[in-house]
């Protein structure tokens, strides 16, 4: 559609010439549990400034129709000036009042105002998110995040509904069967900030409140919401916990009142993301309401995430970039602040250091090494590239350079600099060179050409310790080669590793310096005996691939599990896994310190991320020739492991869905089975619900489900949950029947909503189920820009991204990938951006395979 693929140049030229006053949006949703009703009413008035009178604008809306427009009492045909992404206007005056009334659509896609109705009890629950940009899908607005404004929302609903908005509520006036809750208007925020979130969700209301430094009291209603069905498992006392330590931290670091009045956090369904940092009013995926056993992990991700959007009230809602070129500003920040918070606030998740060095960066490593890399400081032209931004640079690599830049200046200036921030720029708009000057200012640093380096360049260094000895086994020289496209400022630490007479490896020696240039002597090691490990970045400070020298490597193999620091332990598995990814280790080895030392694992969360990477190893990586026996290894593993760890454990838990991943065998099916029926137990391993699901997905994959023991199990779990899972099944079925109705649930309509879109595509694409989806190789090319152009992006880049024929790793489908590519310069950047990524990661595991295979 035309003018829906807003540009960063037109941005600029609305911002240029409006300054906006206010927006009053009416929404009326009355119609909503009625699953006939497609539509509601949006009525939208908007006050704004034009600097040049006469001018042309428009506004942006993504509506099935508009009723009228009026500008300045002035009627304008909606036939003419409606061309289904923006409403056009022109003859501006210099004050302005327009408005639009629309219909607007109920979203099945977690685009707009996404709605859900529950199968337990048949409510329905509905909640808005927009960004980057679909607020236009519920009123029309000027679609950028520099053209902020205060908001005030009037929502008429069901009288037995709960409303919420980023503020308070004034009235609620309840006429008939339906009430109208009038909200206060908000502090100026950009559009993509805004919120409404209705239905009968079930409430745990606190309070907070805290003395500030002018001896005022500062009052924050707490709430926590989520489906009345799930209410029974919400530990909302654990989730506010958090938000109160969380509160306080930030207070203390960050020296700016909470600006937004109330803070709700509600768990929401079928939800695209982890969550949203709405002002007042965050929005979360409902998965973190935990309704079996989970690892104490899950609980540690929902603490990093609640933190994530709380700092976004002041990185991002207080202070907004100006464009998504600078998204970092807010995401690197609050990415780096969810992990800083959690040990600041003093939650129990001392861990956190761990699991960001250990997950969160691997998803930068792997971003930084596609061919679409990109600075941290984004080129950003329009909002489908700004929709792919959300990405594995913006966050997590982000973040890693945040907290090289606290090594670099130390934390007390990059605070400072933060208050200073907060404080010049509140409700305003930034750009780079906004942060920079604040923190050259509280450091005294030039911080230009470290930005040159670390923010506007793209790529990763990998960081190598060269090692010389005497005859005596002292070191001669311990040197770190860097290599890269661009070679960097690091703050490191070298940490040197022996073993302790209980045979740990134990650091002797940690030497912190600036790494420069191709190569750099660590001077102050010359003369220390050699040691038996030579960890580069130990404690994690900068953003690099750790490798090893030979001798180091030796020691890991034997003895990676001895490490006893659990950060330096989760960086050595890390490097061993970017070694893998690189084709630098065979596969099979990788696959060998996993089976030898995860058993031993303390870390719940590196557990974890171990189970995923050996999977892809043998998926992926391995010799083909060699996945079935590899695949075998990991499943005897699990079992093995599943045995012999302690009942009841996060640890045993974690082995039990790694053995329902991986089970292929007569025995470990047989014990799938048994497990399932009753007829087999694991002491202390409760087979709850969810459980039950994942064991059911190992029978369905290896074709042991019955279509009637799927069907009693959604039966008896016939919930949200329980549909996606059974879907999910469903379509992991051996057969070409179950593939063909799943893709063609996926591609050939747009009913389905986005959860069972996911599930259908996490069902066919089994990897062992290789044969069955290869047909599917070539109408995955033959698709791609029609679901680009008629799907929203959403679903677009699921279904481009989940289908792309990963599983099939031979040269041939990367040949297939080439040809789409080169047959289709002019395809939309953004899909041919998503179809490079897949084939580079296929590229990479040709490039593992022969390794593995050497
Ligand atoms: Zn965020």
């Amino acid at each position: 559609m035309p003018g829906k693929n807003l540009s960063r140049d037109e941005a600029q030229q609305r911002a240029s010439i409006l300054a906006v006053d206010g927006y009053r949006v009416r929404l009326d949703v009355t119609s909503a549990p009625d699953p006939a009703a497609a539509v509601f009413r949006s009525t939208t008035t908007v006050a704004f400034r034009c600097s040049e009178p006469g001018a042309a604008t428009f506004l942006d809306l993504l509506a099935p129709a508009v009723r009228s427009i009026t500008l300045n009492g002035r009627t304008i045909d909606p036939a003419t000036a409606y061309d289904g992404a923006r409403v056009h206007v022109d003859g501006l005056a210099a004050e302005n009042v327009l408005t639009v009334e629309a219909d607007c659509a109920y979203s099945r896609t977690g685009e707009g105002l996404h709605r859900f109705t529950d199968p337990v009890d048949g409510e329905t629950y509905l909640y808005t998110h927009y960004e980057p940009a679909d607020a236009r899908r519920v009123f029309a607005t000027f679609e950028q995040p520099d053209l902020k404004a205060p908001f005030t929302f009037t929502v008429t609903a069901p009288a037995a509904w709960d409303v919420r908005s980023n503020a308070v509520h004034e009235t609620v006036t309840t006429e008939g069967a339906a009430r109208t809750w009038e909200f206060a208007p908000t502090k100026p925020i950009s559009t993509y900030l805004t919120a409404v979130v209705a239905g009968p969700y079930h409430v745990a209301a606190d309070h907070y409140s805290r003395e500030l430094a002018d001896g005022t009291t500062l009052d924050v209603p707490l709430a926590a919401l989520c489906r009345k069905s799930l209410a029974r498992y919400f530990d909302a006392d654990e989730i506010l916990g958090v938000t109160k330590l969380g509160l306080d931290f930030f207070h203390e670091e960050f020296d700016y009142p909470y600006p937004f009045g109330k803070y709700d956090q509600v768990f929401v369904p079928e939800y695209n993301i982890g969550a949203m940092e709405n002002p007042g009013c965050v929005t979360f995926k409902e998965e973190f309401v935990f309704r079996s056993k989970v690892t104490d992990a899950a609980y540690e991700s929902r603490a990093n995430v609640i933190l994530h959007e709380m700092a976004h009230m002041w990185f991002g809602d207080l202070v907004t970039m100006r464009w998504w070129d600078d998204l970092w500003l807010k995401e690197s920040f609050a990415d780096f602040m969810g992990s800083y918070g959690l040990i600041g606030a003093r939650t129990r998740y001392s861990s956190a250091w761990v699991t960001f060095a250990n997950q969160r960066k691997a998803w930068a490593y792997r971003q930084d090494q596609l061919p679409t890399t990109h600075p941290i400081t984004a080129d950003i032209r329009d909002l489908e590239a700004a929709k792919l931004n959300f990405d594995g640079i913006t966050y997590a690599k982000g973040a890693s350079v945040l907290k090289q830049l606290v090594a670099y200046v130390g934390s007390k200036a990059f605070f400072e600099g933060a208050r200073r921030y907060f404080k010049r720029h509140a409700f305003g708009n930034t750009e780079l060179t906004d942060l920079l000057d604040v923190l050259e200012e509280t450091s005294g640093r030039d911080l230009r050409s470290w930005a040159a380096a670390w923010l506007q360049t793209a790529g990763v260094n990998s960081l190598t310790p060269q090692l010389t000895t005497d005859a005596a086994g002292r070191i001669t020289e311990l040197a770190v080669v860097q290599d890269g496209d661009v070679l960097r400022p690091h703050r490191i630490a070298v940490g040197l590793y022996d073993r302790d007479p209980d045979g740990a490896l134990v650091r002797s020696e940690r030497i912190e310096l600036d790494v420069t240039g191709a190569r750099t002597v660590v001077a102050e090691a010359v003369g220390r005996p050699r040691p038996a490990l030579v960890l580069l970045n130990d404690d994690d400070l900068t953003y690099c691939k750790i490798r090893f020298d030979p001798d180091s490597l030796e020691t890991l193999r034997a003895g990676l599990g001895d490490i006893r620091d659990d950060l330096a332990r989760a960086l050595a598995w890390s490097a061993v896994w970017n070694l893998t990814r690189d084709g630098l280790m065979p596969a099979r080895d990788y696959v060998a310190l996993v089976l030898r030392f995860a058993g031993r694992e303390g870390n719940i969360g590196v557990l974890q991320s171990l189970h995923l990477q050996a999977k892809t190893a043998v998926d992926l990586y391995a010799d083909p020739a060699w996945r079935a026996e590899g695949g075998r290894r990991l499943a005897d593993g699990a079992l093995h492991e599943l045995r012999a760890a302690v009942p009841g454990s996060d640890h045993q838990l974690a082995w039990a869905r790694f053995l329902a991943q991986t089970a292929g065998g007569a025995e470990h099916l047989g014990l799938v089975r048994g497990l399932l029926a009753g007829s087999a137990r694991i002491d202390g391993l409760d087979v709850d619900q969810e459980l039950r699901w994942a064991l059911w997905l190992a029978l369905a994959a290896a074709g042991q489900a019955g279509d009637e023991e799927l069907a009693g199990e959604l039966a008896a779990d016939n919930t949200a949950s329980g549909r996606r899972q059974y879907t999910q099944c469903l379509a992991a079925r051996p057969t070409p029947e179950a593939k063909a109705a799943a893709w063609s649930a996926v591609v050939d309509s747009d009913e389905l909503p986005n959860a069972l879109v996911e599930a259908n595509i996490a069902g066919f694409s089994v990897a062992a189920h290789r044969d069955l989806t290869a047909l599917y190789a070539a109408p995955y090319f033959k698709l791609l820009e029609r679901v680009w152009s008629e799907r929203t992006i959403e679903i677009a880049m699921r279904i481009v991204a989940g289908f792309f024929p990963r599983a099939q790793t031979g040269e041939p489908t990367l040949a297939e990938a080439d040809a789409w590519l080169d047959g289709h310069p002019q395809a939309a950047p953004a899909l041919r951006r998503l179809v490079l990524e897949c084939r580079d990661d296929l590229a990479r595991a040709l490039r593992a395979q022969a390794c593995d295979r050497a």
